[in-house]
Order: C-alpha cells, then sequence, then structure tokens
C-alpha cells in the first residue's frame, strides 16, 4: 500500500483522510493535509445509519385527545354563555362539528384541538413518547408509523 499523495509505502494502515471532496488512503504525513475520516484501528462494527438521537425527536411525539373531550368542551362554552353556532364560528368551523365532537361522535384533529384549546384555556392533547409506548405496549413498535401508533392504541 503506497500513499495516494506522496506515493510513500505506507508502514501499517493507510489512514482514509478527505481532502477537498474527495476521500484518498494516505500516509500520517499526508493525512495533514486534509481530515481523518476514520482511524484505521476502529472496530469495523457499526453498521453504517447516521446517527440519530433518540430521545426527544419531534416526530416520536405522538399526540392524543383526552377522554372526556367532548365534555370539557360544552362545559368550557356554556360557561362562556356561548351557543355551538358561537363557538363554531370562533375556530372558523360548521355547527355541525361542533355537534359531534361535544357529542364525542368526532375526534378532534391536532389543529382543531389547539385551536379549542387557546380558545378555551383548556387542555385536549395528551403527550405520548414513542418510546414510552414501545415500553408501555412491549415493544413491536419498531418502524411503525405514527398513524399505526395512534390506530393500534385505539384498537
Ligand atoms: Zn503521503
Amino acid at each position: 500500500m503506497r500513499c495516494e499523495i506522496c506515493g510513500k509505502k505506507i508502514v501499517g494502515k493507510p489512514l482514509k483522510t478527505k481532502i477537498d471532496s474527495s476521500v484518498m488512503e494516505v500516509c500520517r504525513e499526508c493525512s495533514k493535509f486534509g481530515k481523518i475520516i476514520r482511524e484505521p484501528t476502529t472496530p469495523r462494527k457499526k453498521s453504517f445509519r447516521k446517527p440519530q438521537k433518540r430521545s426527544r425527536r419531534p416526530m416520536d411525539t405522538v399526540y392524543e385527545v383526552v377522554e372526556d373531550y367532548g365534555r370539557i368542551i360544552r362545559t368550557e362554552r356554556e360557561k362562556r354563555d356561548w351557543s355551538r353556532e358561537d363557538l363554531a364560528e370562533r375556530i372558523n368551523e360548521k355547527v355541525s362539528v361542533i355537534n359531534r365532537i361535544e357529542s364525542e361522535r368526532m375526534e378532534p384533529d391536532i389543529k382543531l384541538a389547539r385551536k379549542l384549546e387557546r380558545l378555551l384555556k383548556i387542555k385536549l392533547l395528551e403527550k405520548f413518547e414513542a418510546d414510552d409506548l414501545e415500553k408501555s405496549e412491549g415493544g413491536g413498535f419498531r418502524g411503525a408509523t405514527i398513524g399505526d401508533i395512534a390506530r393500534i392504541k385505539r384498537g
């Protein structure tokens, strides 16, 4: 093995070095011209996946609407003496949507739930970390999408 830069015979293992945009196997002297990619002594155990920080990634977060959302919304609306029409107007939705949500025939989606939370100063969404779900349900969710998790959870 000879150094790709100076042509000198390399004693031991060559150093993979990134110089400009190309990777070359060079001697220790020439490796100073670039950035050493991997020390040759590193064991090649790790697979070539991008390192990912698993914790607190936003995509791992699942929101669930609280159980008695309908009752909560109705109570808060009535406290303010609003009709369903009033509430619908304030969040820019149809009255039929409010009807279905208050009778819990329809769960508000995250966007709508957030609007209601802000307007009524209530808490409608519960936050789950996907990691928690994996633990509490005995695993097997690796690779499942958030949609899958939500479906499984609701049964
Ligand atoms: Zn060299």
